[in-house]
């Protein structure tokens, strides 16, 4: 059934709030701000949030179910986050006010720029960028700046290993890079040789995935980066594999020059749908000049032992410039912060240690009927072939739907035949864990004994199988309601 508009329900009159009769004296609103075509829908509030609790059980959650979509870390986000994320001394305070009334907010900045590094091994780290792909875009244009500053202008090109996520790619060539792109070998590592035959004096930098996409750990990372700096060039991390390394091996100590963080991956704020993200990027400390300012930095020592500094906005001497309004989602540091102080550092070491043990539980139990393309150890995912006689990774997804799971990671990374990556995070269980392998050996037994079930899944969902390819060429983005001028599919 096609859940009704929430205008479809509406009916003259009725209504889910009275306003009481105001006690100040009433005044009229400028003539040009008022419209008589916004008609509102009218529905009592138990309706009102009857719709909505439907609407919102429509779509798969992590409060819902299992959601093992391979590198975009969906855990469990904690309950508490928001209870911090909601105290009125973060959420009544404007980025405008003066620096002396938020030295609560810049501590918890500050403390959070100090923790993140210390987890990375970084010099420095700003919290501006909205995203990771946004925390891309820093780190590159940070490897710009410094090559710029050393009057290094012959330095055209970035590698990137062809496991990477597109939006590598994607921010070298935004940055005016050339992009190179490096193989992996049969062990699903760079492949060396190619890394060597192009470093040279057009290097500017590798942009390097540990764990790589794969899952796996790059067996010789260290002589990646001793080869990239050989040559001139810095290494950035994409960070949005960290849930493998925390409190175990640190970006920094590797030789990484720069790195981002995904706070709505590793660190628990909310993701996708749920609201925006945070991706800050530490550097080494010859990189900290070129961050993106604001920073924050205690700008005032303490004078006794139990005053409080004082914190202020600093903006790096040679900044690569402002990338985001005032200083990036708060409200997602607030969380981050939260999730961290929570763990403490011995737990986070833990959420590695469980991340990497269930996603080799489930290695396991799935490689007999599935083919694993590199069967090495992995970290907190893993990547098998969906391919099972004429059913494609397609298939296997939408059925497991029917038995209340979220799909893998579908056709990613590209070097995998039909992949499904597949990450379940360390916050399931050991009987979510096995209801998944179950669900997957069933799938293969299906496929064949009745594979027309997978062809046709999925069976239960409110929408069964979507003609995807006509969804996305012909875009539907508003719908009809009484006032609006525009039909269904008519382009704004
Ligand atoms: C998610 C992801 C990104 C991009 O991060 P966003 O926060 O989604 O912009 C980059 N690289 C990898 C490997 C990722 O999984």
């Amino acid at each position: 059934m096609i859940e009704p508009l929430i205008y479809d329900i509406s009916s003259p009159g009725r209504r889910a709030v009275r306003f009481p009769e105001p006690d100040v004296p009433t005044s009229d609103l400028p003539k040009d701000m008022l419209r008589d075509d916004l008609p509102l829908p009218e529905v009592p509030e138990l309706e009102v949030i009857r719709h909505f609790t439907r609407l919102s059980q429509l779509n798969h959650s992590i409060q819902t179910g299992f959601y093992p979509l391979g590198s975009c870390t969906m855990k469990y986000n904690p309950v508490i986050n928001e209870d911090t994320s909601r105290l009125p001394g973060f959420t009544q305070v404007h980025p405008l006010q003066p620096e002396e009334t938020v030295q609560g907010s810049l501590m918890l900045m500050y403390l959070l720029q100090d923790w993140l590094a210390e987890i990375g091994g970084f010099a420095g780290v700003t919290l501006q960028p909205a995203a990771g792909a946004q925390g891309e875009l820093a780190g590159v244009l940070i490897v710009k700046a410094y090559h710029d500053d050393r009057g290094d202008t012959k330095r055209k090109k970035i590698l990137i290993p062809d496991s990477a996520h597109g939006t590598n790619p994607a921010t070298s060539s935004m940055s005016g890079y050339e992009v190179v792109e490096l193989p992996s070998d049969e062990r699903g590592n760079v492949d060396l040789e190619a890394l060597r035959s192009e470093c040279d004096e057009t290097l500017a930098g590798l942009m390097f995935t540990n764990p790589n996409t794969l899952g796996l750990f790059e067996e010789h990372v260290l002589e990646v980066v001793d080869l990239v700096h050989e040559a001139g060039g810095l290494v950035y991390g994409d960070g949005a594999n960290m849930n493998a390394l925390l409190g175990i091996a640190r970006p920094g100590d590797l030789g990484f020059d720069i790195l981002h963080y995904n706070l709505h991956k590793t660190f628990t704020t909310p993701h996708g749908g749920g609201g925006p993200g945070s991706g800050p990027v530490g550097v080494a400390e010859h990189l900290v000049d070129f961050l993106p300012g604001p920073i924050v930095e205690v700008v005032e020592e303490a004078e006794a032992e139990d005053d409080m500094p004082v914190f202020g906005l600093v903006t790096p001497e040679k900044t690569m410039g402002r990338l985001k309004a005032f200083h990036g989602h708060f409200g997602m540091h607030v969380r981050a912060f939260t999730y961290i102080l929570m763990n403490g550092g011995p737990g986070l070491r833990k959420v590695s240690e469980y991340a990497v043990l269930n996603a080799n539980y489930l290695k396991e139990l799935i490689k007999g009927t599935y083919v694993l393309p590199y069967d090495r150890t992995c970290m907190h995912e893993f990547v098998v072939e969906g391919r099972l006689g004429d059913i494609h990774a397609l298939d296997v997804s939408k059925r497991l739907m029917d038995f209340g799971f979220h799909p893998p990671t579908n056709y990613f990374p590209l070097i995998v035949r039909e992949a499904l990556m597949i990450e379940p995070t360390e916050t399931e269980t050991k009987e979510t864990l096995d209801a998944f392998v179950d669900a997957m050996l069933q799938i293969a037994k299906e496929a064949k004994e009745d594979p027309d079930i997978l062809h046709e899944a999925p069976h239960n969902t409110p929408f069964g199988r979507l003609d995807e390819v006509n969804a996305a060429r012909n875009l539907v983005l508003c719908c009809e309601w009484p006032g609006n001028t525009r039909k269904a599919g008519e382009k704004s």
